[in-house]
Order: C-alpha cells, then sequence, then structure tokens
C-alpha cells in the first residue's frame, strides 16, 4: 500500500470527492460524476485515416482522407484525441488549465492514453512547449504533466523539455492559417542538446487542447527536421470546426 492509499481515507473524509466538472458529490477521487462523463464527445468511427477526424457521413469508406487533409496534407502521422472539444471538455480544460487543478492529469492523461494506437519500436513522449514567461506565471506547463502521465501508461520515455518556445506568439485563435503561420514562424525550436536524441525515433507529442493544429504542426515540423520519423499528435480535447 502506498502512502497515497493509506491516506486516501482520510483525505476522503476532510475532501469528499466532488467531480472537478461541476462540483457534484461522487464516490472516488479521480472520476468525474455520470452526468459529466456522458457529456464528453468521444470522437466515433468513420474517421479520416490521416488525421481521425470523425465523418459526419456514416457510409464514409476505410481508408477515406478527409477535405482538410486532401486540400493541406498534414506533417503529422496521426491525431489521438481523447475528447472533442464541447462545454464538458472546455470546462475540465479550464479547471486543469487556469483552476490549477493539477491532480486532474491522471485521469485526462488515462484518456488519451486509450486512444493513441500500438506503438512499435523506440516512442519518447514530448509535450509542446510553454514560453517561460507563461510558465512562469502559471507555474506549471499542463501538457507537460499529461506528457509525464501518458509516458507511464504506454511504457515510452519522456523528453519533457525536447521542445523549445523561443519566442511569445499572440492567441491564434481569430488569426487566418496565414497569420498563424507567420505568428508561430521561429516561435518553436528543438532544444540543442536534445537534437540527438530525436533522430530516427518516434514522437508522442502532448498538447491539452488542440485548436486548428498550426501549434502542434509548428511542432511537428521541428522534430521531423531533427530526424523523427514518426510523430503523433495526442490531445485531450479537439477542436473540429476550426481547422477546416
Ligand atoms: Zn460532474
Ligand atoms: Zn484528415
Amino acid at each position: 500500500m502506498t502512502l497515497a492509499e493509506a491516506a486516501a481515507p482520510l483525505v476522503d473524509l476532510v475532501f469528499p470527492p466532488r467531480c472537478p466538472s461541476c462540483g457534484e458529490a461522487i464516490a472516488a477521487q479521480d472520476g468525474l460524476c455520470v452526468a459529466c462523463w456522458s457529456e464528453l464527445a468521444i470522437p466515433g468511427e468513420p474517421a479520416c485515416a490521416r488525421c481521425q477526424r470523425p465523418f459526419a457521413d456514416a457510409t464514409m469508406a476505410e481508408g477515406a482522407i478527409c477535405a482538410p487533409c486532401l486540400a493541406d496534407p498534414p506533417r503529422h502521422d496521426g491525431v489521438a484525441a481523447a475528447t472533442l472539444y464541447n462545454d464538458a471538455s472546455r470546462k475540465l480544460v479550464l479547471a486543469f488549465k487556469h483552476g490549477r487543478k493539477i491532480a486532474l492529469a491522471p485521469m485526462l492523461a488515462r484518456l488519451i492514453a486509450a486512444r493513441l494506437p500500438e506503438l512499435e519500436g523506440d516512442w519518447l513522449v514530448v509535450p509542446v512547449p510553454l514560453h517561460p514567461f507563461r510558465l512562469w506565471r502559471r507555474g506549471f506547463n499542463q501538457s507537460a504533466l499529461l506528457a509525464r502521465e501518458i509516458a507511464r501508461l504506454r511504457g515510452a520515455t519522456l523528453l519533457v523539455d525536447g521542445l523549445v518556445r523561443r519566442k511569445r506568439t499572440p492567441v491564434l485563435g481569430g488569426l487566418g492559417k496565414a497569420a498563424r503561420a507567420r505568428a508561430l514562424s521561429g516561435a518553436i525550436a528543438v532544444r540543442p542538446r536534445c537534437k540527438a536524441a530525436f533522430k530516427s525515433t518516434n514522437v508522442i507529442l502532448v498538447d491539452d487542447v488542440m485548436t486548428s493544429g498550426a501549434t502542434s504542426d509548428a511542432c511537428v515540423g521541428v522534430l521531423k527536421r531533427a530526424g523523427a520519423q514518426k510523430v503523433l499528435v495526442a490531445c485531450f480535447a479537439r477542436v473540429l470546426d476550426e481547422a477546416l
């Protein structure tokens, strides 16, 4: 029995478990209430063979590629999203990131890890980096907390500072594709001393929310330039419409 297990009944007594999303009383410390679970949208099948975007049309053939991937083939090798972005997943992300409920990390990471395919060969788990100023303000990189748990769950190697953010980028929401690319140009780089680690390896790139995909694409670009073979993007919540 670990110390945490030994202390759990006491913790439960002092802090009765509450759903981190809505505050409803629940049975155990590490979950959601039934209502919040049922509101999470899990990406279904059929889905795009390149990016796993679910198709609204259930008659799509296996191996079909979605319109955004056809128009602009992604540099990543697939997206593993725990949920589709909606009110329920937004609340969880806000509680985790801005409500400082970092104890949510294991649960969110479990949901992400469950969506990853079978991993063969060597895999590194790397979080999308935060700019040092933002890291200092928030005190933690939410994607790094998820990456640590995912590495543990899937038996992969964590490289928590493999990528660095060299300049602050504005909020990308509302910017067009070209403006996003301009804002991100040169913003993300492989940490020089980690360069050799990426040669001929595979990478799980971890982000909390994948919005337009521009930030993760910038990460994938520098990882592949450093020699990474496959890069899978793993996120808790994926925004679908904004990428279109
Ligand atoms: Zn709830
Ligand atoms: Zn696609």
